[in-house]
């Protein structure tokens, strides 16, 4: 049971080459944030080392240790985990060569108790390029008992000797609905809520898991909007001030952004009357007055304002300046 929510077609396949035995040395896993690259690639590692009937089974020994991080064969190559590991550059945090140097010489070694030797790269687009060529001499000539499963958001930002020796998985985000009956089943939300967590995560699984689990989450997501809504109105200070407070926390700007760039779009279905792809279904009302105070052309302006400002924020560009852009940017209202 992979018990995945959405990706049909990639547990399809991969279930396909587990039961014919033809497995690829490595894999990617591309697709915008939380969509479910990362719980895939754990579901294959399990797959790949389970010892259960109907792999992966999520009972057998195996299975559990890979669910709890602690089967001696199945290792997260995570940013988060590896501190000691990282390489600092240009301000952000990259996986660099010592990580994959790590990599390779547990992957020289026999697996303990497993079949393979799983080793899981999530975000692999943020290797230094030193760490990406360390990388491809294991692709080149992989252990017959090793699998690498990497997750990227595009395989563009990957170097395409990597690509090229890769099996790629483009998944696509899973729908609203898909994502809703799966919150009121497997987590027990009740209809309204998995409903609204389901339309805010705009097909992003792991943020509507972690908003079914954590109210703050959603909390959290009404105190950024409200903001939002002031800050049309606000004088040119407290807009600039907005983007000092956020310009230091790329994750944090991050999100607010997403948040905006779902906001306003939001704002121009309704203005084209498009209502049953909207994302904020508890804000209807005052998406309706909103959507009265600016032209269709404002609105799609700063929807592109918004996109290039999350551009500059993925390309490590100065996140302040991109924000002060932004604020100069926000339409005002009439
Ligand atoms: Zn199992």
């Amino acid at each position: 049971m992979w018990q995945v929510v959405g990706h049909q077609w990639a547990i399809a396949l991969l279930q396909n080459s587990l039961t014919r035995g033809n497995i690829s040395h490595a894999y990617v896993f591309t697709g915008s944030p939380r969509i479910g690259k990362t719980t895939l690639a754990l579901k294959l590692a399990r797959a790949l080392n389970c010892t259960g009937e109907d792999k992966p089974c999520g009972e057998c020994l195996s299975c559990r240790k890979i669910s709890q991080g602690i089967h001696p064969d199945v290792r997260m190559v995570d940013l988060a985990y590896q501190k000691g590991l990282l390489e600092e550059r240009e301000g952000s945090t990259a996986l660099g060569i010592d990580a994959i140097r790590s990599i390779q010489s547990d992957a020289a070694l026999m697996p303990f108790e497993g079949r393979w030797k799983v080793f899981i790269i999530p975000q692999a687009e943020n290797m230094t390029p030193g760490a990406a060529n360390c990388l491809l001499k294991t692709l080149e000539e992989p252990p017959p008992h090793v699998v690498l499963l990497l997750t990227a958001l595009h395989t563009d930002l990957l170097f395409p000797t990597i690509v090229s020796r890769c099996q790629i998985f483009n998944l696509r985000p899973p729908s609203t609905d898909l994502i809703g009956q799966a919150l009121e089943r497997r987590w027990g939300l009740e209809g309204e809520r998995a409903h609204l967590i389901a339309a805010l995560s705009a097909g992003r699984m792991g943020w509507a898991v972690e908003a079914a689990q954590n109210e703050a989450l959603l909390k959290e997501r009404n105190e950024r909007l409200d903001e939002l809504l002031s800050l049309p109105g606000a004088r040119r200070l407290e807009r600039l001030s907005f983007a000092q407070r956020w310009g230091s926390q790329p994750e944090r700007a991050k999100e607010i952004l997403t948040l905006w760039l779902g906001w306003w779009r939001d704002l121009l279905l309704a203005k084209e009357g498009c209502w049953d792809k909207t994302e904020n279904i508890d804000r209807r009302d005052i998406l309706a007055e909103e959507a009265e105070k600016h032209e269709l052309g404002e609105i799609k302006e700063f929807i592109s304002s918004i996109r290039k400002a999350l551009q500059q924020l993925e390309s490590n560009l100065n996140l302040r300046l991109a924000l002060e852009v932004l604020m100069l940017d926000l339409p005002s209202k009439r």
